[in-house]
């Protein structure tokens, strides 16, 4: 079964495609450059859910989308869905200082906890099943913007275990364990137990 991974983001794509490997997987990068679902949900699950939903009936092939994000505890979990829109329209560089930023009064571990969260909703156009999977994956945010692998607020989210950023540890390390890993993990499981082959 061909699957479409509903995201332009070709850091996505090719971590998705790393963690489950055995699977053929489309993205819509392939059939346009010209795709933007409107995040209008208040949670990652509604807007997962809005965007696997929307390239499913667009594209007519079963999709899957994600819908991820730090959360500050300490800052109400800032940025949360706002992840990506947060200071629109400036680098990640810029958002990552911001972050810093709000997180400078608070200097003990325990204040600095964070987490990225991802759920990933599989939705089939022809039948309307859907349902979703979550992953999580804990740690603290860092004093500097460390490092340059993967994408968005890598650089500032050091993983529980260890002393280097996510911008630091290698692609393998990071899809090992990660939040987007958990989830899909998750995902296929259920798609392997609850869908027709
Ligand atoms: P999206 O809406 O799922 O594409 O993700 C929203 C935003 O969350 C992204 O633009 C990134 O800023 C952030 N994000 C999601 N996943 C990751 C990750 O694995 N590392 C760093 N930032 C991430």
């Amino acid at each position: 079964m061909k699957i479409l991974l509903a995201t332009t983001n070709r850091y996505k794509v090719q971590e998705i495609k790393e963690i489950i490997p055995d699977v053929d997987f489309c993205s819509i990068s392939d059939f346009t450059d010209h795709w933007d679902v409107e995040e209008t949900g208040a949670t990652f699950e509604e807007n997962s859910f809005l965007k696997a939903k929307t390239a499913a009936h667009h594209f007519g092939i079963v999709s899957i989308a994600d819908d991820s994000g730090l959360e500050i505890p300490i800052l109400d979990n800032f940025p949360g869905v706002q992840s990506a829109r947060f200071l629109e329209g400036h680098s990640f560089e810029d958002k990552m200082k911001a972050v810093l930023e709000r997180m400078s009064p608070f200097s003990k571990p325990e204040q600095r906890i964070a987490k990225f969260r991802t759920v990933a909703t599989y939705y089939d156009p022809l039948t309307g099943q859907w349902f979703y999977a979550e992953g999580v994956v804990e740690g603290i945010i860092a004093d500097q913007i460390a490092g340059a692998n993967g994408f968005g607020y890598d650089p500032i989210f050091i993983p529980k275990g260890f002393e280097q950023t996510f911008g630091e540890l290698s692609d393998f390390v990071k899809n090992n364990f990660s939040h987007r890993s958990r989830a899909f993990q998750t995902l296929f499981e259920r798609i392997k137990s609850e869908v027709e082959p």
